[in-house]
C-alpha cells in the first residue's frame, strides 16, 4: 500500500508526459465552455450539518440508527441504517460496515426495544451496507437478487480477520460474509406488529438492485443510498439518468421524513437537493463530454456551487465518469476501476498545472473509496 506521497509522486509521474497533451485539450475544449458556477468556498453556500450517532425514534415502532458525521469528519463507512419492532422481534434494515457499528446497532436495538433483530433486509449490496452481516445471527437476511449474487461475489474474497480501523474494528477477530438465503426481486410487504413496510424494488439507480423500504402510515423512506443528504453522492455502480428518475418518483410519493444511506435524516428538500447535483454536474459534464475533453480534466474544472462543500468531493470524479459512460454507451453495472483511476491522473494533471497541488487526490484515495461506500 502506497502512502500518499508515494501515491501522489505516482500519480505525477505517470503524467509528465500527459500532460502536456491533456493541456492542450482542456484549452481548447474551454473555449466552448460556458462558466460555470463560483466554488463554494464562497460563504454564500452553507456548510453541511454535524450529526450524532444515535438510534432516533421516528415513530412508534420505527427507528432510524443514525451514524454520526460532519465536515472534516471522515465519511468512510458511516452509513445509516433502519429498525421497526413488532411484537416479537425487530426487522432491520441494512448491516453496516463492520463489528463496532453493527453491534453497537444490535445493541441499541435491543436496549431500546428488549427485543432481537430476526429479519435483516439489505438495500444493496455496498460493503458499508452488508460487511456488518456476521454479527447479526440471530437474523434471516432477504435481499434484491443483484444484491445477493454481488455479495456472493464478494465473499470468498473478504480477508479472514478484521483489521483494527477506528470506528468499524477494534480488534483483530474473525471475519466472513455470510450470502443472504433469501431474495424478493418484487415489490414486498411486512407487517410488522401495526406497521406496515412496503419494501420497493426502484433499481437501477445507486446500484443495480435498489430497494428502500416505504412505510405509508408514518410517511417515512428509508432509501439506502438512493439518498445522500449533505454527502457527495458515490456512484461508482449507478446509473446516474435511473437515479435521477427514482428521486423523482419518490418526490411524488406522501411522505415526510427521508433516512438517506449517508448524511441526516432530511426531507424531500433534501432529496431534490441530491438529484440536483447529479444534474448540475450532468450539465456540466455534458460540455465538456461534447467539447471531448476526458472525464477526469473535466472532474477537474467542474464547480458545482452549493454542493461544492458537500462532504467527499472528490467523488465528483467517479461521478462524471459515470456520466461519461452513459454518454459513451460503456455502462455496466460494475464498478470500472481502471477508468476512475484513469480519470484521478487526469484530474491530478490539470490541479498539478494550475499548481493547486492541495487539491490532488491519491490514486490509492480513489482505489480505498471502491471498497467504502
Ligand atoms: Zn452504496
Amino acid at each position: 500500500m502506497m502512502n500518499r506521497r508515494e501515491a501522489l509522486q505516482a500519480g505525477a509521474g505517470a503524467l509528465m508526459g500527459a500532460s502536456a497533451v491533456l493541456a492542450g485539450r482542456t484549452r481548447a475544449a474551454a473555449q466552448d465552455v460556458q462558466p460555470t458556477p463560483p466554488p463554494a468556498t464562497d460563504s454564500r453556500y452553507p456548510m453541511p450539518p454535524r450529526w450524532n450517532r444515535e438510534l432516533r425514534q421516528l415513530a412508534p415502532n420505527v427507528y432510524a440508527y443514525m451514524q454520526g458525521g460532519g465536515p472534516g469528519l471522515s465519511a468512510a463507512g458511516v452509513s445509516n441504517a433502519g429498525l421497526i419492532a413488532g411484537r416479537d422481534f425487530l426487522v432491520a434494515i441494512d448491516a453496516l460496515q463492520g463489528p463496532v457499528p453493527a453491534r453497537n446497532f444490535i445493541a441499541a436495538a435491543k436496549q431500546a426495544t428488549g427485543k432481537e433483530i430476526q429479519r435483516l433486509i439489505l438495500t444493496h449490496h455496498h460493503g458499508d451496507h452488508v460487511n456488518g452481516l456476521q454479527f447479526f445471527t440471530q437474523a434471516e437476511v432477504l435481499s434484491h437478487p443483484y444484491c445477493r449474487a454481488e455479495v456472493a461475489k464478494m465473499a470468498p474474497t473478504v480477508p479472514k480477520m478484521w483489521v483494527p480501523t477506528p470506528g468499524v474494528a477494534d480488534v483483530a477477530e474473525e471475519r466472513r460474509l455470510p450470502v443472504p438465503p433469501v431474495t424478493f426481486k418484487d415489490d414486498m410487504v411486512y407487517m410488522i406488529g401495526g406497521t406496515e413496510v412496503q419494501f420497493r424494488v426502484v433499481g437501477p439507480a445507486h446500484t443495480w438492485g435498489d430497494v428502500v423500504a416505504y412505510l405509508p402510515q408514518h410517511k417515512i423512506v428509508f432509501l439506502g443510498d438512493v439518498g445522500f443528504f449533505w454527502v457527495a453522492p458515490y456512484a461508482n455502480n449507478s446509473y446516474i439518468t435511473k437515479w435521477i428518475d427514482v428521486c423523482n418518483a419518490i418526490l411524488g410519493w406522501d411522505v415526510d421524513v427521508l433516512v438517506p444511506g449517508h448524511g441526516p435524516i432530511g426531507g424531500k428538500k433534501e432529496l431534490a437537493e441530491m438529484r440536483d447535483y447529479f444534474q448540475v454536474l450532468g450539465v456540466e459534464a455534458r460540455k465538456r463530454y461534447d467539447a471531448k475533453m476526458p472525464a477526469g480534466a473535466a472532474a477537474a474544472e467542474i464547480r458545482l456551487g452549493r454542493f461544492d462543500n458537500w462532504i467527499g468531493p472528490e467523488r465528483l470524479i467517479m461521478d462524471v465518469v459515470r456520466w461519461y459512460a452513459e454518454w459513451n454507451g460503456s455502462l455496466t453495472p460494475d464498478y470500472n476501476a481502471a477508468a476512475v483511476r484513469e480519470a484521478t491522473v487526469e484530474y491530478n494533471a490539470v490541479k498539478a498545472r494550475d499548481k493547486k497541488t492541495a487539491e490532488l487526490i491519491p490514486l490509492s484515495r480513489m482505489d480505498d473509496l471502491a471498497a467504502e461506500v
